[in-house]
């Protein structure tokens, strides 16, 4: 069957990529973080001391940046140009300089390319913040993923602090407050829940609860789209 695509939106440590992964591995779907694809660009950009101001420069970058996703025991391995950075996408300076790089309208457009070309190889979790706005808005599943913010930066602190680097919660607020607001306001594919898609707050939910929600939501879609 050609793509069927659950696309999950939502605003930074919403929960989005843990759900994704094992939303995926329950139903043997392929599995993408699109956010790990702009930290990606951004952890390069970072690493050449391209300035971050210049986008002509970042989208050059981004179209012959060569990325691979290889499925670990428990993770996704991602390489850059042959070199593996799983641990340093997730770096505070990762975060905070990736809303910039994403805004880049030539970055998008690279971006966007390469996913829609693994959606359109057969069943996958897509992960992002335009997945069912802009990269796949006839995705026959569209979950948008919300939580508090104090909670979001709860578990982003107990997911840094699992890789040894401690952070405070008052701190990461305000980053994650600060992301929200650059994703939500840049001009090209903004963070933005679709009409359609259906909302889960997850605020008060545990993992395995998110994950037997999108499993069911996305379940009862299957059998329609294999007509
Ligand atoms: O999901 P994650 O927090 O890893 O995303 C990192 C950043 O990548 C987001 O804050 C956003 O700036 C960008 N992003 C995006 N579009 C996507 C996924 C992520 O602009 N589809």
């Amino acid at each position: 069957m050609s793509g069927f695509v659950v696309a999950i939106d939502g605003p930074a440590a919403s929960g989005k990529s843990t759900t994704a992964r094992r939303v995926a591995d329950r139903l043997d779907f392929v599995y993408l973080d699109t956010g790990a694809m702009y930290r990606a660009v951004t952890w390069k950009a970072l690493e050449t001391g391209t300035d971050l101001g210049d986008q002509t420069a970042l989208g050059a970058l981004a179209s012959s940046i060569r990325l691979e996703f290889r499925s670990g025991e428990s993770e996704v391995r991602v390489l850059v140009d042959g070199e593996d950075v799983t641990e340093e996408l997730r770096e505070p300076r990762i975060s905070r300089a990736v809303s910039e790089v994403s805004s880049v309208p030539a970055v998008r457009r690279a971006m966007v390319r390469t996913q829609r070309n693994i959606g359109a190889e057969g069943r996958c979790v897509v992960e992002g913040r335009d997945i069912g706005t802009v990269v796949f808005p006839n995705a026959p599943v569209k979950i948008f993923l919300a939580a508090s913010l104090e909670e979001r930066a709860r578990r982003r602190r107990r997911e840094l602090s699992d890789r040894g680097v401690i952070q405070g919660l008052e701190a990461l607020m305000e980053e994650i407050r600060t992301r929200d607001a650059m994703d939500s306001e840049r001009e090209d594919s903004p963070l933005r829940q679709a009409e359609d898609a259906i909302v889960i707050d997850t605020t008060r939910m545990t993992i395995e609860e998110q994950v037997a929600e999108v499993v069911r939501v996305a379940q009862a879609a299957l059998p329609a789209a294999s007509e």
